[in-house]
């Protein structure tokens, strides 16, 4: 299959380090991928996103056996293959443990109220899958059976994974909804976080439509 090209090792450096140094991946938890037209890229085991340079991306085939390179690909390399090999519009996917997002996946509990309108417009809710050992193939199938239908999953006392078009949208999506937390937490501080109502969902969505 022929793929417009995506990304490239530059690309992962300049946006896995954004990704740490805005404390959404600390120390050398999560991975970051993008596709290609001879395989996906993605960062090495172990390694720290702030730290990494092009010897700590390598490239996998869709089996994510290493095509190029001299270190060990990720540990959740076959739950980035299997989301490319369900879902062609995805070409990145970031999988971090961002502390105010992994709360969610702590507490247990699916992202579900639309409290903002961008996060309204994004998505119904985001799920919650059950625990499964990290960098095992049974996390990686359940990960891609919920790609069929959604772009960005909770993984339970783990953390989350996002898939967009460009790695550039990935982060932006990913930063808009560890904002959406904060947001949240705070007006739980406050009092309480209150929804949109139906009616103001629906006409936010509506203005989308129509742009
Ligand atoms: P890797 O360092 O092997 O990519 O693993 C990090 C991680 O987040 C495991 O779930
Ligand atoms: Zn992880």
């Amino acid at each position: 299959m022929e793929f417009k090209e995506h990304g490239s090792k530059s690309d992962i450096l300049y946006w896995s380090k954004r990704l740490y140094q805005k404390e959404m991946s600390p120390s050398t938890s999560g991975n970051v991928s993008t596709r290609t037209n001879n395989g996906i890229l993605i960062t090495a085991s172990g390694v720290c996103l702030n730290d990494m340079d092009e010897n700590d991306i390598v490239l996998i085939d869709y089996n994510g056996n290493l095509i190029e390179g001299n270190k060990k690909a990720s540990s959740e390399k076959i739950m980035h293959t299997e989301i490319y090999t369900k879902r062609d519009d995805i070409n990145a996917i970031i999988h971090c443990h961002c502390p105010v997002i992994t709360a969610f996946c702590v507490a247990g509990k699916p992202i579900t109220k639309a409290i903002l309108p961008d996060f309204a417009l994004m998505y119904n809710e985001i799920p919650l899958i059950p625990y499964y050992c990290p960098s095992t193939i049974e996390l990686a199938d359940i990960v891609g059976k919920y790609f069929e239908n959604n772009n960005v999953v909770l993984l339970q006392n783990h953390g989350v994974v996002l898939g967009a078009d460009t790695l550039q949208n990935a982060f932006y999506q990913l930063e808009s909804l560890r904002a959406y937390i904060q947001t949240y937490f705070g007006a739980e501080i406050i009092s309480s976080a209150k929804s949109l109502n139906k009616k103001q969902i629906a006409e936010i969505r509506q203005l989308y439509i129509k742009k």
